[in-house]
């Protein structure tokens, strides 16, 4: 396997909206769930997404993680690793973007990075150097009051300054727009004053396309989904890799049960339930007695083996916001949220015990709960259900061939399980 791309995500859901990003863009694309093991089998694909957990650690951590994460896609093949940040720069002066930068780029040995955080798609634009959350500066946007990591400068080139060992220079919006050869010949005289960084100016899809074609000329760059856009384009046009149809679900079809999961308590989500109703059968299960575990897992998947063999079912946690907040005023709000992932974790591990090859899960939280405990490695993308949620073909499973869809609370139209099972059938 030779990777045309790499990239290594601080988090799981940037990894995963990357990776969407990527196979809309016609690679074909795998997204990872740490460093995958020596011995994990990949198809032929065009880009790996090796997901992290390290926006947030000790930056020696996220350091020694990013490193071994470029290593193993280096040693794929991968000639151009993009490190991939949160859109809002989520960071603090202790990193981890600046020691992150600092190290792959030694790794690599390479001169000054463009580094851009802009997806024009999502409001995120950079303009000399300051970066707009819709049509306020980052520090105007709520962005201000992080619990983690306030952003309380929108001069990105100021932010990254503090926390990196090099220094930062700009590529303004005027060089952008005269294209690829523009932003490389001023990257690389920023680069012979000494500049380890330079942060693009992108406000239009466009200014990321030609930040993506000048960053693959080397072997690093820096930024969010959007510059995934850019550097996708550009491996598109440079003709290093094909616009794929993304058919990876029709090639190898998974025969099997599917079955529905609901931890998210969204108004989205709690639409979709009841849409949900005309079609399947569904179990709303008691989040009280779902605190205690046992009994009510039992009693989801004895409901559950019941009814797989007629057509797909649905279990739902999920509660209006009054049931939440009584619950949540009981227990606690992690201790009640945690219970309840884990329950539901559990129950979709029965679910693929009982022979559910096709699993949708309604949820941020819970699905990182339901991969963390049916221990998928690897996922190799497919087509799209609803804006921002693709198909997702597990890799590597110690469970065999699975299915999924996994949305975050919000996403998806009224009928959004039935799409979801319709494109995994
Ligand atoms: P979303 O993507 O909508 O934020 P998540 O799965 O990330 O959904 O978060 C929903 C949280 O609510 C989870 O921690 C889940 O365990 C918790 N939860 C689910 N059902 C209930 C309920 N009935 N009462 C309280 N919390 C619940």
């Amino acid at each position: 396997m030779s990777l045309a791309l790499g990239a290594i995500a601080d988090d799981y859901t940037g990894a995963s909206d990357l990776a969407n990003t990527l196979a809309k863009e016609g690679l074909r694309t795998v997204q990872t769930i740490g460093i995958p093991a020596a011995g994990l089998d990949l198809p032929e694909v065009d880009a790996v997404v090796v997901s992290l957990k390290i926006r947030s650690v000790a930056a020696a951590q996220a350091v020694e993680r990013a490193r071994a994460a470029d290593q193993w896609l280096r040693a794929r093949g991968a000639a151009h690793v993009m490190y991939k940040i949160c859109s809002t720069f989520d960071s603090t002066d202790a990193g981890n973007i600046g020691p992150v930068l600092d190290a792959l780029r030694h790794d690599v040995d390479e001169k000054s990075v463009l580094v851009t955080p802009a997806f024009p798609e999502t409001g995120r634009t950079v303009y000399q150097g300051n970066l707009f959350v819709g049509a306020v500066p980052l520090n105007e946007s709520p962005l201000k009051d992080h619990p983690l990591n306030p952003m309380r400068d929108a001069n990105l080139v100021r932010v990254l300054a503090r926390q990196s060992m090099a220094a930062v220079g700009s590529v303004d919006l005027a060089t952008v727009a005269r294209g690829a050869d523009a932003i490389r010949a001023r990257n690389a005289a920023l680069s012979q004053d000494g500049a380890g960084a330079a942060i693009a100016d992108a406000v239009f899809e466009s200014d990321l396309e030609a930040i993506g074609a000048a960053a693959l000329a080397q072997r690093l760059s820096v930024g969010a989904s959007g510059l995934g856009l850019g550097l996708a384009r550009g491996l598109v046009a440079a003709g290093t890799a094909r616009r794929h149809q993304r058919t990876v679900l029709r090639d190898r079809p998974v025969e099997g049960p599917a079955a529905c999961l609901a931890g998210s308590c969204s108004r989205a989500t709690l639409t979709q339930i009841a849409r949900a109703e005309e079609t399947m059968p569904v179990l709303r299960l008691d989040p009280e007695r779902l605190m205690s575990r046992v009994a009510e897992t039992h009693r989801a998947l004895a409901w559950a083996a019941a009814r797989l063999a007629d057509g797909p079912v649905l279990i739902a946690s999920s509660g209006s916001p009054e049931v939440v907040s009584a619950l949540q005023a009981r227990h606690g709000r992690d201790a009640a949220g945690q219970a309840i992932e884990q329950s539901l974790a559990t129950i979709a591990e029965g679910l693929v015990e009982l022979g559910v090859r096709r699993l949708v899960v309604a949820g941020g939280e819970t699905s990182g709960a339901v991969v963390d405990q049916l221990a998928i490695p690897a996922f190799e993308l497919g087509p799209e259900i609803a804006a921002g949620v693709p198909a997702l073909r597990a890799l590597g499973s110690p469970h065999g061939e699975l299915l999924l869809a996994l949305k975050s609370g919000n996403f998806g139209g009224d009928r959004f399980f039935a799409d979801a099972l319709a494109v995994l059938a």
